[in-house]
Formats: C-alpha cells, structure tokens, sequence
C-alpha cells in the first residue's frame, strides 16, 4: 500500500482517534533501509521509480494546510503519525521536519500527539535520537534478538547489529514503545524458545513503557509466512505482563 500525499487522512481509529499520516518519503516509491519480509510496502526493488523526498518545506506547507483547513471545518485530530513508505529517519530534513511539527500541532491541536513508526536503525546517530526524544510516542521496531534472524526478518541494506541498537535504545531510559512483529515461517518462528527469550531479555533490559505486538495484517511479499491469533501472542508475552511490562497485542 503506497501513501500518494506529504499528509493524508484523516482517518478515524478507535486506537488513536482522529489520526493524521505523514509521508516523509518518495510519494510513488518506498524508500526503506531494511526490507522486511512483511513490508506492506513491498520489496524495496519494486518501487525505486520515485525518489523525490519531500524537504522540510514542503512538508510545513503541506501541514499547515491540512491543519488549518481540519480546525477551520471543525475537524478533531488527536494524532500526526510518520508513518510512510519507508524509513522516516531516512529523509535528511527528519529533526527538523519534528520541530516544524511540533510547532504547528502546538498551534493548531496542542492535545494532538505526535508518533513516529521507525525501524530503530538511525537511533545511534544523535540528530535522529534527539528528534526522536521530541515526540510524544517514539515507536521503534525491533522483531528478534539475533543479527542472523533480523537478517532473515528485516533483510537490512547496511551494516546491523542488534546489540549496536539495544546500547543506542538503551539511551531513551524506557520512555520509548517498542514495537515486535511476531511470525512464523518454515525456517524461523518468534515463539521459539531461543527467540522468545533472547527478546525478552531484550524487553527486560531496555525497560520500555510500552511494548506493542503485532503479526500479519494485510498480505506480505514473502510467501510462507504465518500470522499468530491473538490468543496466541497473548500467551506468550503473558511472563512480561506478568512482570510489570504493559504489553499491547494486536491481531
Ligand atoms: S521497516 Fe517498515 S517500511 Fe521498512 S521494510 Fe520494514 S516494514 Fe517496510
């Protein structure tokens, strides 16, 4: 699924409410540092045709307009998202593109929050961190405890260590949401005991304040892949619940 616009929606959800989308990335293409076998974008190979990344202008002209013409019908936005065809973090406009949101949100819907869905790659370098910092919810992406399965899972484009990421995300002391795909395939399942566990840990030492599980929604690239029901997944984070850990499941 392709976002054609800078800002779309928006749309109604009973989880965020009133929710707008923010595309930081080419409007035709996808633009992503990892590949994941799940991606509802596609694999990165098909949709190379655009690379027009929209600069920080662009995106506070686009904005602006959406929010001014939202308050002016009397339409309520509880949230601005980035969540786009790819990796937010990727465009080079990121930390100031959040300033500019931040400020026109303050502007126009102070109560709205701000959100962005990121894969956790860039949180190392300091300009994205402290953007990141800046939000209301940082989302960010980590689905296994081994280089060798987000190899598998992720397929990133550059050099990945998960424990790189884990030091990097340590740094958020826990005021972060650490979202966590599970799946299944025919070579590698996230109930295992060796992937659960190696994740949990992972949950155990980063302390984030929320944890948000999910699994296949709309149709993946890959084939072979196989969703968990929701029970499913309730069973298995039910120990880190258990701990304290306040675990969203989503099916
Ligand atoms: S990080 Fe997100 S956009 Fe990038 S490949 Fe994975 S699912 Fe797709």
């Amino acid at each position: 699924m392709m976002r054609e616009e800078i800002v779309f929606g928006p749309i109604h959800s009973r989880r965020l409410g009133s929710s707008l989308g923010i595309n930081l990335l080419p409007e035709k293409g996808k633009l992503c540092n990892f590949d994941c076998i799940y991606c509802e974008c596609g694999w990165n190979k098909d949709g190379r045709e655009d690379k027009v990344i929209p600069d920080a202008e662009k995106l506070r002209q686009a904005l602006q307009a959406k929010l001014e013409d939202c308050a002016a019908k009397g339409i309520p936005i509880d949230s601005i998202t980035f969540s786009g065809d790819g990796e937010p973090t990727l465009n080079p406009d990121f930390p100031e593109i959040i300033d500019i949101t931040i400020a026109l949100r303050d502007k126009y819907f102070p109560s709205a929050k701000v959100s962005v869905l990121s894969n956790a790659t860039r949180v190392g370098k300091p300009e994205v961190f402290q953007a990141l910092r800046k939000v209301d919810n940082p989302i960010l992406k980590l689905d296994a405890p081994t280089d060798q399965l987000v190899q598998r899972i992720n397929q990133p484009q550059g050099e990945y260590h998960v424990r790189d990421v884990v030091e990097a995300l340590r740094k958020f002391e826990g005021d972060f949401v650490l979202q966590t795909m599970f799946l299944r395939s025919p070579d590698f399942d996230s109930s295992s005991p060796e992937v659960l566990n190696g994740w949990m840990e992972i949950v155990r030492e980063l302390r984030p304040r929320e944890v948000m599980v999910y699994t296949l929604d709309r149709e993946a690239p890959a084939e072979g892949l196989e969703k968990f029901t929701v029970e499913e997944m309730e069973s298995l984070i039910r120990p880190l619940r258990e701990e304290g850990f306040k675990v969203q499941v989503r099916g």
